[in-house]
């Protein structure tokens, strides 16, 4: 199986210790490309994936200003993002959004970073990764009202009804390790419905690892257990799943 986790923060300090080893163990379990998000603590330092992107070939990289961090974002914080967006492994904006379950920065300056890094996006010509937490409504109006691209609903939580609203827009859906929490029912039907084009998967770690990882550190490599989840609910193979996420992955984002 050749994978590609398409979100994973591996510039986070809890892979200080053994990022080497996190990276290997990836690569043995057949991640064998991985999207780093480059949102790390947030401005100033908008390059953290970008860094990692140009020490390893496999890595490609996402630069972006997170919801939870939209208030730190300066003038110069804007004049750096530009700037990194013509480099040429950094294939998407992201993750941006709106996140009210934590209120980390007041919602309007959420939700004026989240529009003006889709202008970013728009002139860059990439596509955008969403991280949206209780604020589904703002969030779909806010893409209906400026968002003419295409773009991935990261971490896709939501169910049936969500996920027809995304795949409407003509967004692709990330499945990570919420698929397989017992209590996620909705999200496996909204897994279910998805059609096989639109389909990724991700880990986000190193939050949010799979069962039977569940409640660990998250790493790329637990990912095939998602990946055997969601197989198992669409009704195919671990290899469907991998080589239809990986064509997506490229299609998407490579092209
Ligand atoms: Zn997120
Ligand atoms: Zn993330």
């Amino acid at each position: 199986m050749k994978l590609v986790d398409s979100h994973v923060h591996l510039d986070d300090a809890k892979f200080d210790p053994d990022r080497e080893t996190v990276i290997e163990r990836a690569l043995a379990a057949g991640v064998e490309r991985m999207m780093a998000i480059g949102t790390g603590n947030g401005p100033p330092d908008v390059d953290v994936a970008v860094r990692m992107a140009d020490r390893y070939p496999f890595i490609y990289a996402t630069i972006g200003v997170h919801p939870h961090d939209a208030s730190k974002a300066t003038p110069e914080t804007w004049a750096r993002l530009h700037e990194l967006a013509t480099h040429p492994k950094v294939l998407a904006v992201g993750e941006i959004g709106l996140d009210y379950h934590y209120d980390f920065s007041p919602r309007d300056v959420q939700r004026d970073v989240f529009v003006a890094q889709m202008e970013l996006a728009r002139r860059a010509a990439k596509p955008i990764v969403i991280h949206t937490r209780e604020a589904w409504d703002d969030t779909l109006q806010l893409l209906r009202e400026h968002w003419r691209g295409s773009g991935v609903m990261h971490c896709f939580s939501g169910g049936a009804a969500e996920a027809r609203q995304a795949l409407d827009l003509g967004f692709h859906l990330a499945f990570g390790g919420v698929l397989t929490f017992p209590k996620a029912e909705n999200v496996r039907e909204a897994a279910r419905l998805t059609p096989e084009d639109r389909l990724l998967v991700e880990t986000d770690a190193p939050y949010l690892a799979p069962v039977p990882k569940r409640g660990k550190r998250n790493e790329p490599a637990f990912m095939v257990e998602t990946v055997r989840r969601l197989a198992e609910v669409r009704g195919v193979s671990p290899e469907q799943i991998a080589e239809v996420t990986t064509r997506n992955f490229e299609r998407l984002m490579l092209n």
